[in-house]
């Protein structure tokens, strides 16, 4: 099995649902007492969210690809970015890694969107990546077009991640307000959600919305194992070749 890095803790809310779901999932894939193999890095939230407000963004880049960089040092052969925002500076880490996989969200969610067969698909997400290039580009490089909430919307969508949901607060009023949203991006044509904000799933589950839904931390968590087990395969053939040889 493949060590996973996890650059996480944007909020660790959300962070330690992959963890869950990557280690159930590795349990379910190879049974028993089987579970992950991983190495994480996990910031205080409050600087990043701070950073972001700032715009420091390359700084956060430099951050991220130098520890991407320890991650992959200290054995990661595959690196997970726990955040669809911080995707903003990707580049920074590609560039940084020499040997481990980076799996970029935005291509695992474009992934499971078209193999749904949506064409059309609403994203949520904190404003920077509802109004900016970085994330939809990757999407509509796929193929997809995408729509994302009309004002007042996008701020309370924004809003409520902020203010509550990287802060542990799941309310059932601002479930109310999301749905609304999910309603009028289907009014305009969309037939999938994007839950483009990893804590969006800890508010909204796919019973919740009456259409194609992904959420994109359980999405990218999945996507990880995959990586993390797609050798072992081929390590557990050549160990059986070996045996046969012996
Ligand atoms: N976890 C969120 C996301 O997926 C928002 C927090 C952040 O800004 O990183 O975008």
């Amino acid at each position: 099995m493949r060590t996973i890095g996890l650059l996480g803790g944007m909020s660790w809310e959300s962070s330690i649902e992959y963890e869950r779901i990557i280690n159930t999932e590795v349990r379910d894939r190879l049974g028993g007492a089987n579970a992950a193999d991983l190495l994480i890095r996990s910031y205080n939230f409050h600087e990043i969210e701070r950073q972001q407000m700032a715009g420091e963004w390359e700084a956060m880049g430099a951050l991220l690809a130098e520890d991407a960089g320890k991650l992959e040092a200290a054995g990661a052969d595959v690196i997970v970015l726990c955040t669809n925002t911080m995707h903003k500076v990707a580049d920074h880490i590609e560039k940084a890694l020499t040997t481990a996989d980076f799996i970029h969200l935005g291509d695992t969610t474009a992934d499971a969107v078209n193999a749904a067969g949506v064409t059309t698909v609403g994203l949520l997400g904190t404003r920077y990546t509802m109004e900016q290039n970085f994330y939809r580009d990757r999407l509509t490089d796929n193929g997809l077009t995408v729509l994302v909430p009309d004002e007042p919307d996008r701020t309370a969508v924004h809003d409520i991640i902020f203010e509550e949901l990287v802060q542990g607060v799941v309310s059932p009023a601002s479930k109310a307000i999301y749905l609304e949203v999910v309603e009028r991006l289907a009014a305009r044509g969309a037939t999938g959600i994007i839950a483009g904000c990893t804590e969006i799933e800890l508010l909204i589950s796919d019973q919740d919305v009456d259409m194609p839904y992904f959420p994109t931390a359980a999405l990218h968590a999945i996507a990880a194992v995959d990586a993390a087990l797609r050798t072992d395969a081929a390590t557990s053939d050549q160990e059986g070749n070996s045996d046969e040889e012996q």
